[in-house]
């Protein structure tokens, strides 16, 4: 039996995980179980599937989801607080670490998890955005293996010869990342600057949560795992190209010195890729229906056009700045999507406030954690202070 952890139980990547570790039940144990701050999700979580730990980030939460079990009665220990999401990631019981939680957040346990040896799925964009070189030097030094479920990288990591992300890659030319294009990829330009959270957020053919899908509405997303790509298999951001791909069954691609273009292909649902990395080097069972190409007939595939999603641009400038760029990128665009969200910022706004952010920003290299947190703080602030100027100039 092989203890798995997740961090980030409550979302999608969590529920994905649980589904596919369920099939497999005589060879993966679920050991813990973390959030941030939803309890009562927690609480069925816990009933259902019986870890021995549960952490919330949040102390509260904490609070409430003991109360909640010493009702109902599993015997599973409550962490929480700041460093509950590290003590859960580097459980002796655990050989796997889902790193599924979303933002700065599972920067310090995913980290924490390399540095205990683990086998870490990783979804989570900050860790290698934000301290790439970090993770992947504490996974050498440790022999953790970092093996990416995101679907993209997974993706590439499928078409690569291996033996783990990290390594340099050679005979490959470039790495074509595919994207959707999300929900408004026919949406007339001067129409998208006013469309609503609730649309930004029905993505047309990934089931995600509101903050990545609205990365994936500005195409943000991918400019942050053209990032992600560039750390975790070793390539210089001019080669990674990125490509639009709006049915999703080409989940990315790697073209070689010789010509050969190498693809994975499968339904757009994080079980494939979370069975893969789960199982890896084998093959398991990840319940997803087995794909038709002949019933999906056609696959179409274009350039993105940078002055739709100008996100994408930015990305690439920060992704050539290096060193502390890519976090001040990333702080900057959670504060603007959390604004968008909450309706104090149009969707056409959220591109503006991170390209002044970025303009304000001197790059400094990532030789510690703490550096990587500092720029991720400073492009907290400042985007703040951009909001604010934008808010003051409206009124
Ligand atoms: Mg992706």
């Amino acid at each position: 039996m092989t203890g798995v952890v997740i961090l980030g139980a409550t979302g999608s990547i969590g529920a994905s995980t649980l589904e596919v570790a369920a099939l497999h039940a005589g060879r993966f144990e679920v050991v813990g179980l973390a959030a941030r701050a939803n309890d009562a999700a927690m609480a069925g979580l816990c009933q259902r599937f019986r870890p021995r730990y549960a952490a919330l980030l949040d102390p509260a939460a904490g609070q409430r989801l003991r109360a909640r079990l010493a009702e109902a009665g599993p015997a599973t220990e409550v962490l929480s607080g700041p460093d509950a999401l590290t003590a859960i990631a580097t459980v002796p019981e655990a050989g796997i670490v889902v790193a599924g939680i979303v933002g700065a957040a599972g920067l310090a346990p995913t980290l924490a998890a390399a540095r205990a040896g683990k086998r870490i799925l990783l979804a989570n964009k900050e860790a290698l955005v934000l301290a790439g070189p970090l993770l992947i030097e504490a996974a050498r030094q440790s022999g953790a293996e970092l093996l990416p479920i995101d679907s993209e990288h997974n993706a590439v990591f499928q078409c690569l010869p291996g033996p783990l992300p990290g390594r340099p890659t050679a005979g490959v030319r470039r790495i074509l990342l595919t994207a959707s294009g999300g929900p408004f990829l026919a949406t007339p330009r001067q129409r998208l600057a006013d469309v609503t959270p609730e649309q930004a957020v029905a993505h047309p053919t990934w089931r995600m949560g509101p903050k990545i899908s609205v990365d994936s509405a500005t195409l943000m997303n991918k400019g942050l795992e053209v990032i992600e790509a560039c750390h975790l298999f070793g390539v210089a951001p001019d080669q990674v190209s990125v490509v639009i791909h709006p049915q999703s069954i080409v989940h990315s691609m790697v073209e070689y010195v010789d010509g050969s273009v190498l693809a994975q292909l499968g339904q757009p649902d994080m079980r494939t890729p979370i069975a893969h990395a789960l199982g890896w080097p084998e093959r398991l069972a990840s319940g997803v229906t087995p794909l038709d190409l002949v019933q999906v007939a056609n696959l179409s595939f274009e350039a993105p056009d940078l002055e739709r999603f100008p996100c994408l641009r930015l990305a690439g400038l920060a992704a050539r700045a290096g060193g502390t760029a890519p976090a001040v990128l990333n702080a900057a665009n959670e504060v603007a999507v959390q604004a968008f969200l909450e309706r104090r910022l149009n969707f056409g706004g959220i591109a503006p406030v991170i390209e002044a952010v970025l303009q304000r920003h001197s790059t400094e290299p990532v030789k510690r954690l703490e550096d990587a947190l500092a720029a991720d703080a400073w492009g907290r602030a400042e985007a703040e202070r951009q909001l604010l100027n934008a808010r003051v100039a409206l009124a």
